[in-house]
């Protein structure tokens, strides 16, 4: 596949980043990754935003315009011949030719890297038909998880304690409330209403999330932004997760409890195909 690093689009064996690279080092780095249905860029918009607003609080240089990104966007998904699947983008606050806790000055620029996903029929996963198993462990992340940067090693490890347990994803929990799932947001319904955690430094502000609760309100749906355990989920009507890759996902079983008698339900299954159907509407 054709990789992006830098300006110059490469076949991945030939792609090419320092070990001094701080990403590589110290997790000095953000991401983003954006949906493709159809070879169209999923809710773009939000990401480029999200972007920006990450390096800034890490006080990183925005290498590209918006308009930049879009094109770079393109060219990686015409170049890899992209129906459904992802793009991943990575900014990294460089080389600056030695390992110091300290950043570098100005002058050294950040590392840009994009590749793609190939996910064929995407949107059509058969998951979201019998719903995610999830299981919980504690939040250990630090305070800043606003940020989207690429330390994943706790994520990681919750991935694979839910794998070992036979679930597909893990809840984190910090002072007994659920904080987001590993890679997504993290939801409860309850009749005709929704609940999830309220934006803070605790949650990624997840650009699904924003989505998906402007489409339920829409839809006349309640929304309660505010936290709640997993013994109130347990007892809930029916859960789901968002993320850019997982759409709407629905939660089946939390800590071996089913919802819904284990099956996927309504609110989470509408939810799903309102969003799906918007946003392949809005895609560029
Ligand atoms: N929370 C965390 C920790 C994530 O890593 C992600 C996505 O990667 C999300 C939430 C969902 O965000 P988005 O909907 O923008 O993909």
């Amino acid at each position: 596949r054709t990789v992006y690093v830098n300006g110059d689009y490469v076949p991945e064996a030939e792609a090419k980043i320092s070990v001094f690279d701080r990403g590589f080092l110290m997790a000095d780095g953000v991401y983003e990754v954006t949906s493709v249905l159809d070879g169209k860029l999923i809710d773009f918009g939000g990401h480029c935003k999200r972007l920006a607003r990450s390096l800034s609080e890490l006080a990183m240089q925005n290498p590209h315009s918006d308009e930049e990104w879009l094109a770079i966007h393109r060219e990686m998904v015409a170049r890899n011949d992209i129906v459904d699947g992802m793009v991943y983008l990575q900014v990294t606050r460089g080389n600056p030719g030695d390992r110091d806790f300290a950043y570098p000055a100005n002058d050294v620029a950040p590392t840009v890297v994009l590749f793609t996903q190939s996910k064929p029929g995407l949107a059509e996963s058969p998951a979201a038909k019998t719903g995610w198993k999830v299981i919980s462990v504690p939040d250990i992340r630090w305070g800043r998880r606003d940020i989207k940067t690429v330390q994943l090693l706790y994520p990681s490890m919750g991935k694979m304690a839910a794998k070992q347990a036979g679930a597909d994803d893990a809840w984190m929990v910090e002072d007994g409330f659920v904080t987001e799932g590993t890679s997504n947001n993290a939801y409860i319904v309850k009749g005709n209403k929704i609940i999830t955690r309220a934006l803070s430094n605790d949650i990624l502000h997840g650009i699904t999330r924003a989505a998906v609760l402007r489409f339920a309100a829409e839809a006349q749906m309640e929304i309660e932004e505010r936290n709640f355990t997993i013994d109130e989920a347990q007892k809930a009507d029916e859960a789901f997760i968002t993320s850019a890759s997982a759409f709407v996902m629905p939660v089946v079983e939390i800590d071996g409890a089913a919802l819904n008698g284990g099956k996927v339900g309504p609110v989470a299954t509408r939810l799903r195909e309102i969003y799906l159907e918007e946003m392949r509407k809005a895609a560029i």
